[in-house]
């Protein structure tokens, strides 16, 4: 399972043929395009490591396929890559019903060198490597906010729409938490990169 889904990142990143189409990522606020993708603007920045936690290459990013981040998010490339796809090629279509498209993501948390929900005593956190992300609010063109908090548990549009995106999230993302996962998760959804024999775990 590792291997085909490491074969399947390689296919996917060899799938963009020629030139990048930088065209459809303007970058009005000259930021600098990213990981070798158009899809990623923001700024570069020096590596990092602070005891076990660090990432080589780190980027800080500020735009994934056009969609703004409401904070810099400090991510290791393959993350931030898994990112700009998942909006692209996932999140767009899961907020269709919405009429309208997605145009701002909440960061809640990206790099942090602490351990799984800063519970003394366990294993260190994804987000200290730079494979996480923590993402609280979608905020779509026609002014919607799509909240993990609030809309979660709606049987309305807007929560189908949340639901939808975290379902939408998974297969991209090795892992998936929301609000079903645990009480640490009611406001937002954790995505990470990380690997797992047993495919995507998701909750
Ligand atoms: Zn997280």
């Amino acid at each position: 399972m590792k291997l085909s889904l490491l074969a399947l990142i390689f296919l996917a990143a060899c799938g963009r043929s020629g030139a990048p189409d930088i065209s459809a990522y303007p970058n009005e606020e000259g930021l600098t395009r990213l990981c070798n993708n158009p899809a990623i603007l923001g700024t570069p920045i020096s590596d990092i490591s602070q005891g076990g936690c660090g990432i080589d290459n780190p980027v800080a990013v500020r735009y994934v396929a056009g969609v703004r981040l409401s904070t810099p998010a400090t991510l290791n490339c393959r993350t931030a890559s898994t990112l700009a796809d998942w909006v692209e090629n996932d999140a767009q279509d899961a907020v269709k019903k919405l009429r309208s498209r997605i145009t701002e993501m909440t960061v809640f948390a990206s790099y942090a060198c602490r351990t799984r929900n800063n519970q003394r005593g366990a294993r260190m956190s994804e987000h200290s490597l730079g494979n996480a992300i923590d993402i609280g609010v979608i905020t779509l063109a026609n002014g919607v906010e799509l909240s993990v908090e609030d809309d979660w548990r709606k049987s309305n549009k807007e929560g189908a729409a949340i639901r939808a995106l975290h379902e939408s999230a998974c297969g991209p993302f090795g892992t998936v938490l929301g609000p079903n996962s645990d009480r640490f998760h009611y406001n937002h959804f954790h995505f990470d990169t990380a690997a797992y024999r047993s495919g995507s775990y998701c909750r």
